[in-house]
């Protein structure tokens, strides 16, 4: 039997101010709520995501092109995942297009948990009950007694892995912040960079020399994430593992870093993939070719699904910046605690956002 069909998609908009904002000119996140209800008057809560760009396109991009293509459809992610991408394909195969996918498949998602009464993690499967956290700054302006302090806050919480941001104009600055975590954080945590796409290949290869000496568990967008060409020469340059894919869109891009042999960490954003549809595909392409695999961000998504991929060594969780620490969620999937993350039973994602009523209390 098919699953009911979708009867009518509503979104809604969110912005939610920052307590820790990510530089000048990230204040906020944005969400926006998509609700897809069925024939049978069931009602899924998805949501898609845009840090700083473009949530009034993601809204739109879904109300006006994909809330009209889903409607009439079997509320199946898996049924409908393909044909709604096609049909919008010549809009961009990734980008605004993917994120507002999201949108739809993971209310269809929910949708699936609510009827079978199965969280995410229980309709994946759990292969353990709990997943270690790492803490993860976006930290590139703060001051160097900022990094310490935050550093300093990651290790009393418990985290085995830290994450810092590097790119600096001046590598010097670089090695002076790294070394300085590394001496709070101890010999023993994992201690990963992320550049944020801001080297070129010679940039990189100098500040991965400099930095590599403080030991680094991997290096996070050393280059553009669009260019493979220069990935392929770095590989040459550096023995450092590169993790990247917060900024690749579709399973096509991922395979091409794959094939080319230039990534060792693959981090696949459930929401800029378009979804948990995809997201399972491209972690089982990732699994076959033996990458590990590290979503990026979004541990109300992260955290159920690393509890199915027993691969993924922990969870990103950026200080401040879960959904629940946003005040965007009526109630939350997940609970961190002692550096862990343990995801609720609870039937669906459990990402509805919080009532209208309350959200004047979020809005800018
Ligand atoms: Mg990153």
């Amino acid at each position: 039997m098919s699953a009911p069909e979708v009867v009518a998609v509503r979104t809604r908009r969110l912005s939610a101010t920052l307590v820790r904002p990510w530089g000048q000119d990230v204040r906020e996140n944005h969400l926006i709520g998509v609700e897809v209800e069925t024939a049978d008057g069931l009602v899924g809560h998805g949501l898609s995501w845009t840090p700083s760009v473009g949530p009034s396109a993601v809204q739109a991009f879904i109300d006006d092109e994909l809330a009209p293509r889903v409607v009439g459809c079997p509320s199946d992610p898996e049924a409908v995942w393909d044909s709604l991408w096609r049909a919008v394909h010549e809009a961009g195969g990734g980008g605004i297009t993917t994120i507002a996918l999201a949108g739809i498949d993971l209310a269809l998602w929910d949708l699936t948990g609510l009827r079978t009464g199965r969280s995410l993690a229980d309709l994946l499967g759990r292969g353990r009950d709990t997943v270690p956290v790492y803490g993860s700054g976006v930290n590139l302006h703060y001051t160097l007694d900022e990094l310490a302090a935050q550093a300093q806050r990651f290790v009393a919480a418990g985290y085995d892995a830290v994450k810092v941001k590097v790119g600096s104009p001046d590598v010097g600055r670089d090695v002076e912040r790294i070394a300085a975590v590394r001496e709070i954080i101890g010999p023993h945590r994992v201690l990963m960079v992320d550049a944020n796409q801001r080297w070129s290949v010679e940039d990189a290869v100098r500040a991965i020399d400099m930095l590599a000496p403080f030991g680094l568990g991997w290096v996070e967008e050393p280059l553009l994430a669009d260019d493979l060409s220069g990935y392929r020469r770095l590989r040459g340059l550096v023995e450092a593992r590169i993790a990247l894919g917060e900024n690749l869109h579709t399973i096509h891009r991922f395979r091409d870093f794959l094939e080319a042999g230039v990534v060792d960490v693959v981090q696949p954003n459930v929401v800029r993939v378009g979804g948990i549809t995809p997201f399972l595909r491209i972690a089982e392409l990732a699994e076959a070719r033996g990458a590990e695999l590290a979503p990026h961000l979004l541990p109300e998504l992260s955290g159920p699904l690393a509890l199915h991929f027993e691969g993924i060594a922990r969870v990103e969780a950026v200080e401040g910046a879960t959904f629940d620490a946003l005040g965007a969620l009526a109630g939350t999937p997940i609970e961190i605690g002692g550096g862990r993350l343990t995801a609720s039973h609870r039937a669906g994602l459990g990402l509805a956002l919080v009532p209208a009523e309350h959200e004047r209390k979020v809005l800018r």
